[in-house]
């Protein structure tokens, strides 16, 4: 089968491997129809043999597509069923699954993360073995594309993890750091929590008037060319906001949030930092906050798929390029170098 495998930093090669297979009672094996490619595939591109990546492996994990078989433990699929996948799995066993921190499972991992210790590869593939896979799926409703829930198992969970990380509360006013595709699901989780008033930030000034033309944002702010904490203040009474949510994980974005955040307001940390911070607790510690940080909790695909199928969640806005997967290579050039106005792109199998 076709798929697209790492070979070190810097090398991706869409090649010829061996067919993906089922090797556990409760795997299913996907037939992937749709997929994308995610920031942090970018990030394993250029950096995956820091992060532990093997050469070999298959990288995605942002997909739907149909079962094509199952292991005999699963009730409930069959081949044949529509499904979208989470993009990260959990084993529903040990100890921080019986918690409900899912995202510390010891038996789980991100699809196309690692690819040691018989980990699933990835979803840029024509199959993929999807482990503890009744855990992780969704049946699609018949009405729904591949392309309305495409985003459920990762950047829209992610999204909605952030502001439910928030603790938004009904009138508050939200400000969220970054206008990506992550952001921009922040944005919809935070319309869902009853937010009033959101601001997004960026740099982008084309990201930013989508944000603003979609309903996501109230106000943008242009981090080049405005003076945000000042805004921020005005629109706030001089207080700050409630919450802050940084969706881009720099030292920059994460020191602001602090700055931007009201006295007993709430910190969302949604990025992926990869940098050591200098965090100014001598400054900050006085203002009573709620400091909140994580991998997403993907647990709630089902109640999004139900909020697209009533038309109160839509994501096509973010499809801004679709590509064959034989033109994969060409879809990294070009979301890599954010080219074109590019917010996502899908890959057709
Ligand atoms: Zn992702
Ligand atoms: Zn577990």
């Amino acid at each position: 089968m076709k798929a697209v495998v790492f070979h070190g930093n810097g090398d991706l090669r869409l090649e010829d491997v061996p067919k993906s297979k089922i090797q556990r009672q409760d795997d299913a094996l996907v037939r992937v129809t749709t997929s994308t490619i995610c920031g942090s595939d970018i990030h394993i591109k250029n950096h995956g043999t820091e992060m532990g990546v093997l050469p070999g492996t298959i990288i995605g994990h942002e997909f739907v597509g149909v079962i094509e078989e199952v292991g005999e433990s699963i009730i409930g699929y069959s081949p044949g069923d529509r499904v979208a996948v989470s993009c990260v799995f959990n084993c529903g066993q040990c100890f921080y699954c019986q918690k409900g921190i899912y995202s510390q499972c010891l038996h789980g991992a991100v699809f196309g993360g690692r690819c040691a210790d018989g980990l699933p590869h990835g979803c840029q593939s024509e199959l993929v073995r999807v482990p503890f896979a009744p855990r992780i799926m969704q049946k699609i409703p018949n009405g729904l594309t591949d392309e309305d829930v495409l985003f459920v198992g990762d950047i829209l969970s992610t999204g909605y993890f952030g502001a439910e990380q928030g603790e938004i509360k009904l009138g508050d006013t939200v400000v969220i750091i970054g206008t990506g595709p992550v952001g921009m699901c922040t944005a919809i989780g935070a319309r869902l929590f009853g937010a009033a008033q959101i601001i997004m930030l960026d740099s982008d000034a084309n990201r930013l008037q989508v944000a603003q033309a979609k309903g996501l944002a109230d106000g943008t702010i242009n981090i080049q060319t405005d003076n945000p904490l000042s805004i921020i203040l005005d629109a706030t009474a001089g207080r700050g906001a409630d919450v802050v949510i940084d969706a881009v994980g720099s030292r920059q974005s994460f020191e602001d949030s602090f700055n931007y955040v009201r006295p007993g307001g709430t910190v969302s940390l949604l990025g992926v930092y990869t940098a050591e911070s200098n965090f100014a607790i001598n400054k900050y510690w006085r203002k009573n906050l709620t400091i909140r940080m994580g991998l997403v909790e993907v647990k709630n695909m089902g109640a999004l798929i139900n909020l697209i199928e009533i038309g109160k969640i839509d994501t096509h806005f973010l499809i801004t390029h679709t590509f064959n997967f034989d033109q994969v290579m060409e879809a990294y050039r070009l979301f890599e170098n954010r080219l074109d106005n590019v917010l996502k792109v899908v890959l057709k199998m």
